[in-house]
């Protein structure tokens, strides 16, 4: 809370309220850490503006101001409400209002409805402490509303379960069941979020459970046989990463290669589920050098648990201990010499003749040694006959 004092105290001395609002309260009282401070404040933005030397106008629109201090950044938020939703998401714009309490009813959870003040007084105007003791997962004010303004607050109801362990109240649920098909409205990207934040939670498990029991993962095409494997088969933990290759195993490949998702994080996926398709099982040195560690370690987990196949994990990570390269720079023979040694114009042709070394050396043709390499090189591409 430290820096964050600053701020408030800052803020009461020119008059106006401020809390500690949202996630980092709910920990608080969970005793767990959270690093995401969220400051909530009857000034406005260019007040806030105005107060603090060193600002970035974050969502202005949206009343959030980032006050920047020595070593860390705080968002600062006015007060408000939110009125129009457009397609269950996102208000269109925002009414500040003067008061904490107004502000605190526009937020998802009775959980994520407190508010701290800067001698640790807890402010509750919603019941979330003892939600919070009895471990529940309640929407502030009607389930159906508040689902239908904002779509992706089902989605956050799930995280929240993998993260906390806490369950959703019946009410709610059933409100989920009703408006599931809503989470069409949301963009990929923000779900792919919240399924990042959910992988990460000890109740992974859990969430899934109740995703798939409210049928919530009909509405998600791309992810519902992979959500339906992973309830089915229980293997955990998975990052987002492992997840989405289920999901593309699961049958929807060319799907999940249309998710917005980093150009890398594609190749892996194409890559391990290339080896799933061709039922690979084992996992020779060139395999594990040419296709990572990593990958094929996944591929032999997928196969462990949709397959029911013997586990290979040990065999793996010994063969690639027992490697004599690992990746192609490893070679002792480099680019360079094989220019200056075949005396031609570079080209693609060297990493064919690099792929080669690394083949042979990875079987145990010869050594990685300079000489041995060049000796190979000169026995087999350069002697005239
Ligand atoms: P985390 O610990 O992951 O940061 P968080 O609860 O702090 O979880 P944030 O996304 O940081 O989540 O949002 C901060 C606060 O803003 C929430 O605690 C909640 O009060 C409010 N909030 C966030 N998203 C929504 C939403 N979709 N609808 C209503 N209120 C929301
Ligand atoms: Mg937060």
């Amino acid at each position: 809370m430290n820096n964050s004092k600053v701020i408030i105290k800052t803020l009461n001395e020119h008059g106006y309220d401020a809390y500690i609002v949202g996630g980092y309260v709910r920990d608080f009282l969970l005793d767990k850490e959270n690093s995401d401070i969220d400051i909530a404040t009857n000034a406005l933005p260019d007040v806030v503006k105005e107060i603090f030397p060193k600002t970035i106008l974050t969502g202005l629109k949206h009343g959030t101001v980032t006050v920047c201090l020595k070593d860390a950044q705080y968002e600062v938020t006015t007060f408000r409400t939110e009125s129009t939703y457009i397609n269950n998401r996102k208000p269109d714009q925002v009414a500040f209002v003067s008061n904490l309490e107004e502000d605190v009813k526009r937020r998802d959870f009775t959980m994520n409805a407190l508010a701290l003040t800067i001698d640790h007084q807890i402010i509750d105007y919603v019941g979330g402490k003892k939600d919070i003791e009895d471990k529940i997962i309640r929407t502030v004010g009607n389930p159906y509303d508040r689902f239908q303004e904002d779509a992706l607050r089902m989605l956050r109801a799930f995280r929240f379960v993998s993260t906390l362990g806490f369950t959703i109240e019946n009410e709610a649920l059933l409100a989920i069941k009703q408006n599931a098909h809503l989470i069409k409205n949301i963009s990929h990207e923000r779900i792919l979020i919240e399924f990042d934040k959910m992988m990460r939670g000890t109740n992974f498990l859990k969430a899934i459970e109740v995703l798939v029991s409210t049928s919530f993962h009909e509405h998600l095409p791309i992810l519902k046989n992979g959500l339906e494997t992973i309830n089915k088969t229980k293997i955990v933990p998975l990052d987002l990463f492992e997840f989405l290759t289920i999901c593309a195993v699961s049958s929807s490949y060319e799907q999940v290669m249309e998710l917005p998702i980093s150009n890398h994080n594609k190749k892996e996926i194409r890559i391990v589920y290339e080896m799933f398709e061709l039922d690979i099982i084992d996992y020779p040195k060139p395999l594990i050098f040419r296709n990572g560690l990593r990958n094929c370690l996944f591929t032999n987990k997928l196969n462990v648990f949709l397959n029911h196949t013997t586990d290979k994990k040990t065999e793996i990570i010994e063969a690639y201990q027992s490697m004599p390269i690992h990746k192609q720079c490893d070679v002792k023979f480099k680019g360079d010499d094989i220019i200056t040694l075949f005396n031609k114009e570079p080209g693609s042709w060297i990493s064919d003749v690099l792929d080669d070394l690394c083949l042979k050396i990875l079987i145990g043709e010869f050594q990685n040694e300079y000489q041995v390499i060049k000796e190979y090189l000169q026995n087999k591409y350069l002697k005239r006959s």
